[in-house]
């Protein structure tokens, strides 16, 4: 698949960014090395002149970026969805470094869409977001202060991209084997897990109210086998199955 072609099933996603100058940050970094997908969730000031003019030569990165209310519509067609996360949180998620980052997004990137989060300037992702992720991406900075400046960690991310397309093209390295099904977008992820959660309810075999950490155990075990659509399509003929027999 051409260069162009990859490079467009990259999204770098800003999830409620505070600052307008970071989004024109982003979007420098993005031109500069080789991605033009922007997706904006919520900016919290934007359109804004200040993105404008921190994005001084990437202006069509800024003009073609979409605008949409939530997580969930920025990534609904994306089979790979990587968060970034400025320190370890409460339950481990599968993770890779920067440089497996870019090298697995460019590998998949020939075969479906994939939507790398980046977070809030005060306070990152939410924990909601960051389990809908198949991995985490730290960048390991100095731990007594691990937050980087946001268009600062875009940059670092989109660089490990670009690398990892120039050792593609030199020939080292490989291409992804060819599954036999496309694998599963986000949006059917998510009606799964709505399934799922209903099911489990009608069953009680969980309570709603005190879910605990159910849902999350069993998003990441869901995500980190990265399904088919066929094989979501299975499971959820298993549910309704299952649903009818109960009701
Ligand atoms: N206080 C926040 C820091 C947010 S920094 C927190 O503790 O989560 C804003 C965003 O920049 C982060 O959400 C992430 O997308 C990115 N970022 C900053 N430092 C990073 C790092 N070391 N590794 C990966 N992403 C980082």
């Amino acid at each position: 698949m051409p260069t162009a072609a990859r490079q467009a099933n990259i999204k770098i996603v800003l999830v409620n960014t505070a600052h307008p100058g970071n989004i024109g940050g982003a979007a420098r970094a993005m031109k500069n090395m080789g991605l033009a997908e922007l997706c904006l969730v919520e900016p919290r000031e934007y359109p804004a002149p200040r993105a404008v003019w921190r994005s001084a030569g990437a202006r069509d990165i800024l003009s073609n970026a979409t605008v949409v209310g939530s997580v969930d519509e920025a990534i609904a067609d994306c089979s790979l969805v990587v968060g970034t996360s400025a320190r370890e949180r409460r339950i481990p998620w599968p993770l890779v470094n920067p440089r497996e980052c870019g090298e697995k997004i460019w590998q998949e990137a020939e075969h479906h869409k994939i939507a790398l989060l980046f977070g809030r300037e005060d306070r990152g992702l939410t924990n909601d977001e960051l389990q809908k992720c198949h991995y985490h991406v730290h960048i390991p900075s100095n731990p007594e202060y691990s937050s980087l400046n946001l268009a600062t960690a875009v940059q670092v991310l989109a660089y490990e991209i670009r690398m990892a397309s120039l050792a593609y093209e030199n020939g080292a390295l490989p291409e992804l084997s060819q599954w036999d099904q496309p694998l599963a977008t986000s949006e059917d992820l998510e009606h799964f897990h709505t399934h799922l959660s209903e099911t489990m309810a009608t069953l009680n075999f969980y309570d709603p109210d005190n879910p605990k950490q159910l849902l999350t155990r069993l998003r990441r075990l869901f995500n980190r086998t990265r399904m088919d659509e066929m094989e979501v399509s299975i499971l959820r003929g298993l549910l309704s199955a299952v649903q009818r027999k109960i009701k």
